[in-house]
Order: C-alpha cells, then sequence, then structure tokens
C-alpha cells in the first residue's frame, strides 16, 4: 500500500497565498490607482480598475451580501473550513506558534529567546494593522507620509489599535479567541448540518487504533477526535495527519478521515433545499452584481438653474438661460468631454460658454456655467435635453427646464 498523502502542505500553500494575496493586493495598481481601496476623503471605492462613489454603494451592499452568502453557502458544504484554512486568525496565530517552537527549540526559555518571540508578535502585530490601513491608505503614500511624520491621527491611531489588539491576541489569547469568542465560529456552527464537511474518526475502523493519542496532541483546539465531532474542530485536518503519519508507518490507511456526514453518506444529500436556496441567492446577486456594473455610467451630469438673471431676453429678440453643470467621470481614464443640446420638441438652441473639449481627470468632478440660448424661443417653457458626450457617444443626460418669460 502507498503512503496516504499529507494535507499540511495544501493547508500551508492555501494560508500562504491567502496571506500574499492579502498583503499583495493594496501593492497593485490599475489604470494608476490602488486596485482595491477605500479612499475616504473622496468618498470612493476603488475597485478592479472601477470607481464606485458613495452615491453608488448599492454595488458595494451587493458585494457585501454576495461575500455574505458565499461564506453561509460554503459553511453548510464545507464546515469550519474557513477556519482552519483561510482565516487571518489562525493564520498569525500557526505563525507565532511556528515561531515560538522554532526560538524555544534553539534557546529554551532564556529570557533573550522571550524577548525575541514578544518582539515577533509585535512585528506580526503592526503588519496587520499596516495591511489594514493599506486598505485606506495606499502604500505608495502610507511609506512616505509615515517617514515624514504625516500619516494623519486617523491612520496611525487604527494602526496602533489594531496593532495593539493583534498583539494581546498573539501574546494571551490565540485559540482560545477561535473556541470561545469568534462571533464567526458560533454562526458557523448554527448553520452547518449532518451532511457538511467534518472530521470523522471512522467508528468501523476504531479496533485499528493503537491508542498513540498522536491525534490527541497535534489537534490545536485541544479535542480528541475519537470522541466524534465536537464543536470546537475548525477542519484543520492535523489530527488527520497525525494519524496518517502513524498508519503510514505501519502500511495501513489512517482512520481519521474528512467526510460529509457520517461515512461519507451526505455526499449525495449535499443537493438538499438548503444548498439549493443559497446557491439560488448567491447566483441571483452575482446576475443583479454584472448587470450593475456592465449598466453602470462612466460619466454623470446633473444640472442646477443658474441664479439671479438665469433668464434673459436678448437684444435680438433671443432668450437665453442659465445653468450650472456638475460633471464627474466615473472610469479609470482621463477625458475631454462635450456638452449639446437638443430640443425634443423641435426647435434649435446653443450652448455658450466653455461647453467643449472640456477635461474631466478619471474619478473627478468639474463645475461648467453656461446658457442655453434659442434664438427662435417657443411661446411658452419646454424641456431641452442636455448631452455630456465622449468619444462621439453620449454618455449622460439631463433633461432641464428652457424657461420663457
Ligand atoms: S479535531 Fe482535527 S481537524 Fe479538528 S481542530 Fe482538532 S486537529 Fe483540527
Ligand atoms: S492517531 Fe490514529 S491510531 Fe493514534 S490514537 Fe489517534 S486515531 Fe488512534
Amino acid at each position: 500500500m502507498l503512503p496516504e498523502p499529507l494535507i499540511a502542505p495544501k493547508r500551508k500553500l492555501v494560508q500562504f497565498l491567502s496571506t500574499f494575496l492579502l498583503l499583495l493586493i493594496p501593492f497593485l495598481r490599475s489604470g494608476g490607482e490602488s486596485l482595491l481601496r477605500l479612499d475616504a476623503p473622496t468618498r470612493t471605492l476603488l475597485f478592479f480598475g472601477a470607481s464606485v462613489r458613495i452615491e453608488e454603494f448599492f454595488l458595494l451592499l451587493l458585494v457585501m451580501l454576495i461575500l455574505v452568502s458565499g461564506f453561509l453557502l460554503a459553511t453548510l458544504v464545507l464546515g469550519r473550513v474557513w477556519c482552519g484554512w483561510f482565516c487571518p486568525q489562525t493564520t498569525i496565530t500557526d505563525l507565532a506558534e511556528y515561531f515560538d517552537q522554532k526560538i524555544r527549540a534553539r534557546l529554551g526559555e532564556h529570557f533573550i529567546g522571550q524577548a525575541i518571540r514578544q518582539l515577533f508578535n509585535l512585528l506580526l502585530a503592526l503588519l496587520v494593522g499596516a495591511n489594514l490601513v493599506w486598505y485606506f491608505i495606499s502604500p505608495y503614500a502610507f511609506f512616505p507620509r509615515l517617514l515624514t511624520g504625516e500619516l494623519g491621527g486617523v491612520a496611525a491611531i487604527s494602526l496602533l489599535a489594531v496593532a495593539t489588539v493583534v498583539y494581546l491576541d498573539l501574546t494571551l489569547v490565540r485559540r482560545s479567541f477561535c473556541r470561545a469568542v469568534c462571533p464567526y465560529g458560533r454562526i458557523q456552527l448554527m448553520l452547518m448540518d449532518e451532511n457538511s464537511l467534518a472530521l470523522e474518526f471512522d467508528p468501523t475502523d476504531a479496533g485499528r487504533c493503537i491508542l498513540c493519542r498522536c491525534c490527541e496532541k497535534a489537534c490545536p483546539m485541544g479535542i480528541d477526535i475519537k470522541r466524534g465531532m465536537q464543536v470546537e474542530c475548525i477542519n484543520c485536518g492535523r489530527c488527520l495527519d497525525a494519524c496518517r503519519t502513524i498508519m503510514n508507518e505501519r502500511i495501513e490507511p489512517g482512520i481519521i478521515h474528512y467526510t460529509f456526514g457520517i461515512g461519507c453518506a451526505g455526499k449525495v444529500r449535499l443537493l438538499s433545499w438548503k444548498v439549493s436556496l443559497l446557491a439560488g441567492v448567491f447566483l441571483v446577486l452575482v446576475m443583479v452584481l454584472v448587470q450593475g456594473i456592465v449598466g453602470r455610467s462612466e460619466a454623470t451630469i446633473k444640472v442646477a438653474r443658474g441664479t439671479a438673471s438665469e433668464v434673459q431676453r436678448l437684444n435680438d429678440g433671443a432668450v437665453a438661460n442659465f445653468y450650472t453643470a456638475y460633471l464627474e467621470n466615473r472610469s479609470a481614464k482621463n477625458g475631454r468631454y462635450d456638452l449639446s443640446v437638443n430640443v425634443p420638441a423641435g426647435g434649435s438652441a446653443e450652448l455658450l460658454g466653455p461647453v467643449q473639449g472640456i477635461w474631466l481627470p478619471a474619478n473627478e468632478n468639474r463645475r461648467v456655467v453656461f446658457a442655453v440660448r434659442m434664438a427662435r424661443p417657443p411661446a411658452v417653457s419646454q424641456p431641452v435635453l442636455l448631452q455630456l458626450r465622449h468619444d462621439g457617444r453620449t454618455v449622460a443626460s439631463a433633461e432641464i427646464l428652457f424657461i420663457v418669460q
């Protein structure tokens, strides 16, 4: 019999890649801007090349709902796999424990070893705090501002607060957080059912157990899996690896398995109404988000009437109305925009003012004061259509009332 492979390398790879991604994303750019960042001063979410302004936060809400339903679906099918394989709390705890072991192996409980371990925890905590801040202040601005002491009060306090909490967590709490505090862990327990993925000590195979207790000793949550599935289990698979290691030496298969329901009976029941319902909700939300992004205009125009002398009858009999337009370029590219006007009811109008070749940098607003002039004004006030054009296309429009006094 071939030795059974261990789970640990796969879990470590997943942990490494997810952590690397979390650290890397703030450094990635698209169109000169962060790939993913919430820019608080402009109240804009930079999201993979798109700029989602606060007015469009329904898109962000949709993303949150998709994440939540995706988490719920993953939990229903894969149990607490998030906790053991992806959760940053588990990853930093694993890292701190690994470092502790290495230092203890070299220096024992010597105070220098203890100081090095505390320093490692502190650096890890500062990295976590800085990583969080990078999702609000680009690291390309963060480091120069940090070096010149211009990071800003809110950013500095946030960094220090997160770093302090993480440092205390790494020093005093660690796995107890997952066992007793984590609200997401509690929610997952409510969601899981007897068919969710879990670790099982195969009761039909219990006779082969040599009672070495390696599975128990390997468990970071202090569980004895031989007593059956327990709520604290984070699906990390360490007990499975411990048993496989022992059993590989005896050229026998391990006794502990990942299973969907007892004896894998749950596999066929994975398409239960709960899973189907959640998968349906997830897909509908994804479709609504795609629709929202595809149908999103690259620019907007809002028009307000001018003030005091907003309507003027000119010497030649023409009438002019004065307006202020607020233009916004929501795309990731700078561009030149033009304003044009047409009269849906017939007749002609012209625009007066700086309405051609308006320079609009990406994600920026412009205020343009202009007038609509009608050489042959209608007898009564009527709506006219103002269009914002870019590259020969109308990208936004607004209906305004042309007043004739
Ligand atoms: S019982 Fe096994 S899978 Fe569950 S937490 Fe302990 S070692 Fe990890
Ligand atoms: S590691 Fe395997 S053999 Fe050893 S006690 Fe656990 S289940 Fe039994």
